[in-house]
């Protein structure tokens, strides 16, 4: 009897863990506790950290990676390598006639160069795991730690570090010492547990591209100079004994004895860390309608100081529309940091090295892809910057009410790609680009373009829809291009797997055309033909001699599903264009003679490389 219990136990739990297993989503969880000491004389950060690690994944973790970005600053590292070993694509001529490369040159030393004091590097002194030593095994940016003792499924544990930093000059992101003059720009800037998720470990070195982190809180002790201000990720918890302006609205830096202060943040439910300090610092903040308090952290300048204020006024005006069509902003404040080196996305933060409201917007736009929507950003870098590059687009596009759709630059940067030797499919992880510009364009361009294009497939009301669902279904996840697909599928009621698999997976082209046009029996006809690889369908605009048009709908047999009319336009939908065929014939009743000109694709949404044979202008 009891015998039988017991097997029939196991039994039901085996099942249970099983299905669990293989049909639901899991992830690791993570909690750092660190005390950190920045010397601003040295450079060199010593801290400790405490690393609460819970394996939520159904396999037993024999070792864990942690990331030591810093450790990329050194002569001979792979990033240095990488640096003196581009000499770029050609990409065109400038106005005097020099060749134009996709590779700043002014990057090819930026590391070899750098005095041993002015180097990186990121050191774990001591890890332990519930009390125990555990060896450990560098590898440049990675540290792999064997674990003495296996992770078990289910099961937590304590590890505790203690580390020594030194903060490089700034070259790439992070750094110190950056060219607006800013002393400390710090991203990537601890040690920081690798990724596990249903496809592994993600130990990707750092050699210049891309982040991945696990989802996590963070309680985080920073002490340095007393007359250093800070700004960082969350919620400063010592407001009261820093002043500055976290206590009430222009307060001043709070008088303290002694040399030094500290300044401790919260960030519940992130996968990373910034921060950003400088004696001139100044800050102000502004709260936006039904979202977060946006702070603003800048080198004291009476040049940028017009401009900053602008741009915390454009970004209190623009925060109703994003929250309405990408989903609210889940966490109480947001910083932007003067800092880094151009401009690098952070949970509730940003590095933005000056006022732009351009760049501004496209940062904040991060924190819905990469800091909400936490995909991994190595392998998919486009649902991080195509996204954030659609997003932006969006929200400059509605404040300034201009039209998202004509004349859009990501469709050019797009065909130029294409049309060279150097395309790579979008797919491709951003570490193993044979270009910058494959990298860039990929990322960015076609990314955005994918969604732009995906709007005329699938209309613009359902793109809405979309974005709501995909925000709703997966923040603070880790969703993959494939998630984003099914909500796209479920909420326009089309098929749209082909759509990822030719963008993604392949480098083939769009190109429609208007072949020919003539009348039988009574009947107009046009024949549409397909010159590229890849399928789509077609809206097709007559306009008449009169001044009056026609909308015409082909849709595609993959989508199984026709597109809703747009704008309450009105339309004539016609059969489905079997997908393999080169051509396809439309009718029309009115008579040849009274058309004036024949566009495929008016909205231009269409990513057709050659766009010259979609239009067809009759002189009669
Ligand atoms: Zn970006």
């Amino acid at each position: 009897m009891q015998m039988w219990r017991v097997i029939l136990l196991s039994i039901a739990n085996l099942y249970f863990f099983q299905s669990f297993s293989q049909s639901n989503y899991w992830q690791q969880k993570i909690k750092y506790k660190m005390d950190v000491h920045l010397d601003v004389v040295t450079n060199k950060i010593n801290g400790k950290q405490q690393i609460t690690y819970t394996n939520n994944s159904p396999d037993v973790l024999s070792r864990i990676f942690i990331h030591l970005y810093y450790n990329a600053f050194q002569p001979n590292s792979m990033m240095d390598f990488k640096s003196r070993n581009s000499e770029g694509i050609v990409i065109g001529r400038d106005r005097n006639g020099s060749i134009v490369t996709d590779w700043d040159p002014r990057f090819k030393n930026r590391i070899i160069d750098l005095a041993p004091d002015e180097t990186g590097y990121c050191k774990v002194l001591k890890i332990s795991s519930n009390g125990h030593d555990q060896k450990m095994k560098l590898h440049e940016t990675i540290l792999e730690v064997d674990l003495d003792k296996p992770i078990a499924p289910g099961s937590t544990v304590v590890f505790n570090t203690e580390f020594e930093c030194q903060v490089p000059k700034l070259t790439r992101r992070s750094g110190r010492d950056n060219a607006e003059g800013v002393r400390y720009s710090l991203g990537q800037w601890y040690p920081k547990v690798s990724e596990y998720d249903v496809e592994g470990w993600h130990a990707d070195d750092y050699i210049g591209n891309e982040f991945y982190g696990v989802w996590g809180d963070y309680d985080v002790s920073l002490t340095l100079d007393k007359n250093y201000k800070v700004g960082a990720t969350g919620i400063l918890q010592n407001p009261s004994t820093i002043g500055w302006g976290y206590d009430a609205e222009g307060t001043p830096l709070k008088e303290i004895p002694g040399r030094e202060r500290t300044w401790k943040f919260i960030a519940n439910n992130v996968h990373d860390f910034v921060w950003a300090a400088d004696p001139k610092y100044k800050h102000f903040t502004r709260k936006t309608v039904g979202g977060p308090l946006l702070h603003f952290i800048y080198l004291d300048n009476p040049a940028t100081e017009a401009k900053w204020q602008a741009t915390a006024d454009s970004c209190v005006m623009i925060y109703p529309f994003m929250a309405k069509n990408f989903g609210p902003y889940a966490y109480p404040v947001y910083s932007f940091l003067q800092g880094g080196g151009g401009g690098t996305e952070y949970p509730m933060a940003t590095l933005v090295k000056d006022p732009s409201f351009e760049s501004a917007v496209h940062e904040w736009c991060h924190s819905w892809y990469q800091m909400m929507l936490g995909s991994n950003e190595n392998l998919y870098s486009w649902l991080d910057e195509g996204f954030a590059d659609y997003a932006e687009a969006r929200v400059l596009a509605w404040l300034r009410k201009a039209d998202f759709f004509s004349g859009a630059m990501e469709y050019e940067y797009y065909f130029r790609m294409a049309r060279s030797a150097f395309d790579e499919p979008m797919s491709t992880p951003a570490n193993m680009f044979n270009s910058n510009l494959a990298y860039n364009t990929n990322a960015y361009y076609k990314g955005a373009v994918f969604l732009r294009q995906l709007g005329y497939i699938v209309g613009e009301d359902a793109m809405q829809k979309i974005f709501l669902e995909y925000y709703r279904q997966w923040k603070f996840k880790h969703p993959n291009p494939n998630d984003f697909i099914k909500i796209a599928e479920h909420e326009s009621k089309m098929q749209l797997q082909w759509y990822k698999q030719y963008m993604l997976y392949t480098t083939k082209l769009i190109d429609y055309g208007i072949d020919s046009l003539w009348e039988e029996n009574g009947v107009s006809k046009i024949r549409i033909k397909r010159f590229g690889e890849m399928p789509m369908p077609i809206d097709l605009e007559l306009r008449f001699r009169d001044g009056s048009k026609e909308l015409h709908y082909v849709p595609v047999s993959l989508t199984f599903g026709d597109k809703p009319k747009e704008n309450n336009e009105q339309r004539i939908v016609h059969n489905e264009w079997p997908w393999a065929d080169y051509t396809y014939t439309v009718e029309f009743k009115r008579r040849l003679n009274e058309i004036k000109e024949v566009e495929i694709d008016p909205t231009k949404r269409l990513a057709d490389i050659q766009r010259r044979n979609n239009l067809l202008q009759l002189t009669w």
